[in-house]
């Protein structure tokens, strides 16, 4: 059993690496609505930056 790191509860699965929103693991829930999202964001904001 683990602990998302992002919504604190336990879940079952394999888990996904929960950066850049945190440096632990979360649940695929978080990971679909919260650690997508940000990584997206992420790479929009580098796009911007580089120009
Ligand atoms: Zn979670």
């Amino acid at each position: 059993m683990k602990i998302c790191s992002i919504c604190g509860k336990t879940f079952e699965e394999y888990g996904n690496n929960a950066q850049p929103v945190n440096n632990g693991v979360c649940c695929d829930k978080c990971n679909l609505e919260i650690v997508v999202p940000r990584r997206i964001q992420d790479s929009i904001n580098n796009k911007i930056k580089r120009r």
